[in-house]
């Protein structure tokens, strides 16, 4: 956790809201990093790590437009998989990347970093980290438990002789969780490779997703001042929700979060009941949210001191079937022809759950976490479509799969790393 969270004022969210959103980034950054950055360093580096759109829309696809009509803001798409690697992810991942190999060239220092996907997080880890110098990055995965796409995507990155490697893990992912920690637990292997973290137990893949909170919120307030914001998560780690718990106590103008699970609901169990049991996880749909042992749940305890009826003011959740998935994926394309990922459909159909005992107006922000495209197996087979490949997908498609096939050990994984650094 950070040692204190800011408290921004208004006079400066009027400024920052004024802001482009990777200017608005780097103001934000600057009260969580010490002068080894200078204010230029993050201008430079936000605007680098951010030179994609993050928009904000209605279903009917029309962008947030201060001259329309205010009924058609009630319900608001904020569309994150706009990055390179077409999730949420690429908004830490780049963010990080870029602030290490500022670190890294200052200090000469090695790092190993290991990290466990269960098939986002690698993608725009690998991505972000390419061709760094000083840096050799593992990526573990769940063996056959990530999408076609992701799983191409994660195997070719930097074509198989660079310095990401893919290990595919005879296991789900809470094993190659617990691989990665155990590593790091362990003080030989820790030291002989310089480890370092990039999944959200590391607070700099989690603080920069408080940005796009920040300078969205501040987008919609500015359109639409009345109605109270309530964004809504499709979750797993919880890693987007803490970030967005950031900057709402950063002081951020958002009322309330909903939040949306799979089967793999401890989460949404602990909100409902106020008791906490992490459990194995279980294969879904979504499969980035297949987590059963939440990372970030002791970071949400900490920011609201502990109290379950404090987080319950805040957040509320429900959780769905891959059979509500599918059928709210396929009724949603045939009303309006959106098509969503069966994360985001998931978090889609929490908000309207939750928007059924509201009385009052407010504006709903269903947060997208990742392209269709990344899905298209599952979402072609449920939609009977074809979902196009964006142009980074299509370009990674044609690349030769390199990876490593791994039992869950931490021996084998010490001797794979060894050979490899
Ligand atoms: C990672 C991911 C999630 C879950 O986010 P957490 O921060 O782990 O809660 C949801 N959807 C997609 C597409 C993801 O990649």
């Amino acid at each position: 956790m950070p040692e204190t969270i800011p408290n921004v004022s208004r006079d400066e969210q009027a400024e920052l809201g004024a802001m482009s959103f990777a200017d608005c980034a780097a103001k934000l950054a600057r009260y969580f990093v010490d002068n080894k950055f200078s204010d230029n360093d993050l201008k430079l580096l936000c605007r680098d790590a951010y030179d994609f759109s993050l928009p904000i829309r209605t279903i009917d696809g029309h962008d947030l437009d201060p001259a329309m009509p205010e009924s058609s803001y009630d319900e608001l798409i904020l569309e994150l998989f706009h990055g390179p690697t077409l999730a949420f992810k690429d908004f830490a991942a780049r963010f990080m990347g870029r602030a290490a190999s500022h670190l890294m060239q200052s200090s000469g220092d090695q790092r190993t970093i290991l990290v466990a996907t269960s098939g986002d997080t690698g993608g725009a880890i690998g991505d972000a980290f390419l061709n760094q110098k000083g840096i050799q990055v593992f990526i573990l995965f769940p063996k056959g438990g990530v999408s076609k796409v992701q799983e191409q995507q994660l195997c070719t990155i930097g074509g198989g002789n660079a310095n990401v490697h893919a290990i595919a893990v005879d296991g789900t992912f809470d094993d190659c969780q617990q691989l990665v920690k155990e590593a790091f637990a362990n003080k030989k292997m820790a030291k002989q490779f310089n480890l370092m973290s990039a999944n959200s137990i590391n607070v700099g893949r989690v603080i920069p997703q408080s940005f796009y909170y920040f300078w969205t919120s501040l987008q919609i307030k500015a359109a639409y001042m009345d109605k109270p914001i309530v964004y809504s998560i499709p979750s797993g780690n919880l890693g987007n929700l803490t970030g967005g718990l950031i900057a709402r106590a950063m002081g951020a103008p958002i009322d309330r979060f909903v939040i949306g699970n799979n089967a793999n609901d401890p989460f949404v169990d602990y909100l409902a009941s106020g008791e906490y049991q992490p459990r194995a996880s279980v294969p879904t749909l979504s499969n980035a949210m297949d987590i059963g042992r939440p990372n970030n749940f002791p970071r949400i305890l900490e920011l609201f001191k502990g109290s379950h009826e404090a987080i319950q003011n805040v957040c509320w959740g429900a959780s769905f079937s891959d059979l509500d998935t599918e059928r709210h994926m396929r009724s949603l394309h045939t009303a309006t022809g959106y098509v969503m990922c069966p994360h985001t459909a998931v978090g889609h159909m929490a908000m309207q759950e939750f928007a059924k005992d509201v009385k009052r107006p407010f504006t709903q922000v269903t947060v997208s976490t990742a392209h269709p495209a990344k899905f298209a197996d599952s979402v072609e087979r449920i939609l009977r479509m074809d979902v196009p490949l964006p142009k980074p997908l299509k370009k990674a498609m044609k690349v030769q799969k390199v990876m490593h096939i791994s039992p869950p050990t931490l021996d084998a994984l010490q001797e794979y790393v060894e050979k490899k650094t």
